[in-house]
């Protein structure tokens, strides 16, 4: 029988360097692609229609979730953003692996609709870190910072839910572990990886930097138990 590709949902809070990652991943790996997301907020400079978002109006996109176009969908910061089934069928059933980089409320309608999706959560290494991140990005309010770091707090509570965690104290290395935990799967042994990128190993690591605890409930760790 044909290989059948595995969805892959990374989330992480805004500031911890996913969008890079996640990019770097799909480039060295040729046999997972990016599921290219619907949102009704405007295109930044540089990002291309179909490329890296399908930019659609708000009305189009009520109108798409009408029709049950969409595998998940959800508001973030005022605007709304989905992954369309079609993002994610035709390379599923090419056999290819597919990247859904989504918030947290959209990971969680996955996690109902698709049991074969496993879930990675990328994390800063200390809550200073984010912090740091997310000023050192220039211009922004204070309030507006302090309203963003409202937000990532609550989605790091949301760490519970994910299979893996990777820490993002290096690029490289943590570039190198997504790609590990997708070679991993791919090849049926996740569950080799639960000692070093596991969430409850992650967690006992760098949770108390962020203020979470160890070995929170949740899901049991990745990969079939064996
Ligand atoms: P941005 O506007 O900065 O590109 O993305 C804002 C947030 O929306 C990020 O956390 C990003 O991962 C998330 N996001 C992007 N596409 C989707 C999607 O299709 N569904 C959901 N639920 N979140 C998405």
């Amino acid at each position: 029988m044909e290989r059948h590709g595995i969805p892959f949902v990374v989330s992480a809070p805004s500031g911890t360097g996913k969008t890079t990652i996640c990019r770097a991943v799909v480039s060295r790996d040729p046999d997972i692609v990016f599921s290219v997301s619907h949102t009704t907020r405007a295109p930044r400079s540089g990002e291309r229609d179909g490329v890296d978002y399908h930019f659609v109006s708000r009305e189009e996109f009520l109108r798409l979730v009408g029709e049950g176009a969409f595998l998940e969908h959800a508001e973030y910061r005022g605007q709304l953003y989905g992954t369309s089934w079609a993002a994610i069928d035709a390379p599923l059933r090419a056999g290819r692996d597919v990247l859904l980089e989504i918030e947290v409320q959209g990971a969680r309608q996955v996690r109902l609709r698709r049991p074969d999706a496993r879930f990675v959560f990328l994390l800063p290494p200390s809550f200073e870190a984010l912090e740091q991140r997310l000023r050192g990005r220039g211009t922004e309010s204070e309030e507006l910072i302090a309203r963003r770091l409202a937000v990532a707090r609550q989605e790091l509570g949301e760490v519970e839910h994910y299979d893996y965690v990777v820490v993002n104290e290096e690029l490289e290395r943590a570039i190198e572990s997504l790609l590990s935990i997708v070679r991993a799967e791919r090849a049926g042994r996740g569950a080799e990886l639960r000692p070093s990128l596991g969430r409850e190993a992650a967690l006992r690591r760098v949770g108390p930097a962020l203020g979470l605890g160890a070995g929170a409930p949740g899901r049991p760790g990745p990969g079939p138990a064996v």
